[in-house]
């Protein structure tokens, strides 16, 4: 699974398009939201991203995606971002972060790295059983 999950982000279009997303979710001490979305493999292996729609209030909403897939591509990882750079704010991975990995019986297959959490310091990867592991610096990943 770590060697997946390096794989994904390894791929240059995927950290633009997570980049893109944290940049969308206009980080600052007041005023961000969250922003996510699906990362999708296809048949032969070309990744894409499928940012979540937003919801009342900034909730994000999960598009439906039995069996582990969406658009009839597999979801090898999902990603929100914690855009509150304040330090009130929790950086890491919240409790109801890990619950909604760990429970949500759609992301279960071999295939699926996790959920990436991005933060203005670190990137942090739920596992499907609900461990927090620290993936690295968000500037060395995503570039400046
Ligand atoms: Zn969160």
């Amino acid at each position: 699974m770590a060697k997946r999950q390096t794989t994904i982000l390894d791929d240059l279009a995927i950290r633009t398009s997570l980049k893109q997303a944290w940049e969308d979710s206009q980080p600052d001490i007041i005023g961000g939201h969250e922003e996510g979305g699906f990362i999708l493999s296809d048949e032969i292996g070309n990744l894409s991203v499928f940012r979540w729609p937003k919801g009342v209030q900034n909730s994000i909403v999960l598009p439906s995606h039995p069996d582990c897939k969406f658009d009839e591509r597999d979801i090898v990882a999902t990603f929100h971002t914690h855009p509150n750079t304040g330090s009130d704010f929790l950086q890491e991975p919240s409790e109801t972060d890990k619950r909604a990995v760990r429970d949500d019986p759609d992301l279960k297959d071999e295939f699926y790295a996790g959920e990436f959490v991005i933060s203005q310091e670190k990137i942090y990867l739920i596992s499907p059983n609900g461990q927090v592991s620290e993936v690295g610096y968000t500037w060395e990943i995503l570039g400046k």
